[in-house]
């Protein structure tokens, strides 16, 4: 709500806590309680935002943003998720009033797969929409390190996504959303803070932020023993980057709803 306050006359607000996409009108679900993207959507449209696109890249679909506005087209629902993967919602077919994208990825789903995603999916359906306001989810369980999901992006997925959708729309919202390897979250979230202030990553982050990350401890499930963290996730910011041949089932998918979007437009 006072992100939404802060957009009122345009710019970009940054809430790595937010993003709690699962919560249900009735009940929580999925570790979220009350759906912060949800109210962040009404409370742009209160501030004046006519039309609001949501773009959510984290593993799992969006369920609760999509119940929430599946038959409102004044705002877009877009969402890019694993299949197969908790909550099981979020199929490719699913159009609500016919703002509603869906693209469930396979395992494995990498960066280059991503980048053909935003080109040809994201960054047109947004463009297409003209919102007056984007909210973007940013969970980082899509990340290679991460255990709550089968996805292989790098953080560089993220920040090229952050960094496309910014100039569609006067006003961004970015979220965070799941993630559960707690320097993947940390070096994601903070990156993607460092692109919309302008800064760039430095190529071995400074003792105090050494520090910092050195300091976290994750314990593995059920043995009571500390994950051993790799050197990169202590000393830098950027991932390596993580593509791979294109894969035939986004490819098959990206060209069903592009087909859908020719119509659409
Ligand atoms: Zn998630």
């Amino acid at each position: 709500m006072l992100a939404a306050e802060l957009l009122r006359e345009g710019g970009v607000a940054h809430v790595p806590g937010a993003g709690t996409h699962h919560a249900l009108p009735d009940r929580a679900s999925g570790f979220c309680y009350l759906n912060d993207p949800v109210f962040a959507v009404l409370a742009l449209r209160a501030q004046g935002a006519r039309r609001v696109a949501y773009v959510d890249l984290d593993a799992h679909h969006g369920d609760g943003v999509e119940l929430a506005f599946r038959d409102d087209p004044h705002t877009l629902v877009l969402s890019v998720h694993e299949e197969g993967r908790w909550p099981g919602t979020g199929a490719l077919a699913d159009r609500g009033a016919g703002q509603v994208w869906n693209l469930p990825v396979p395992r494995g789903f990498h960066d280059d797969d991503m980048a053909r995603v935003l080109d040809h999916l994201i960054l047109p359906v947004v463009e297409a929409f003209g919102p007056d306001a984007v909210v973007l989810q940013c969970g980082a369980d899509g990340l290679l390190e991460d255990p709550q999901s089968g996805l292989a992006l790098s953080n560089n997925a993220h920040a090229a996504a952050v960094a496309a959708i910014r100039p569609l729309s006067p006003r961004l919202l970015l979220l965070g959303g799941g993630g559960y390897n707690p320097w993947s979250v940390a070096r994601c979230w903070t990156r993607l803070w460092g692109i919309l202030a302008g800064e760039r990553a430095p190529g071995t982050l400074p003792d105090s932020a050494r520090a910092v990350l050195a300091g976290l401890r994750w314990m593995r499930r059920g043995s009571g023993r500390a994950i051993e963290p790799e050197m990169r996730w202590i000393d830098t910011l950027e991932d390596p980057p993580r593509g791979g041949l294109p894969s035939s089932e986004v490819r098959a998918r990206l060209g069903m709803l592009r087909a859908r979007l020719r119509v659409w437009q």
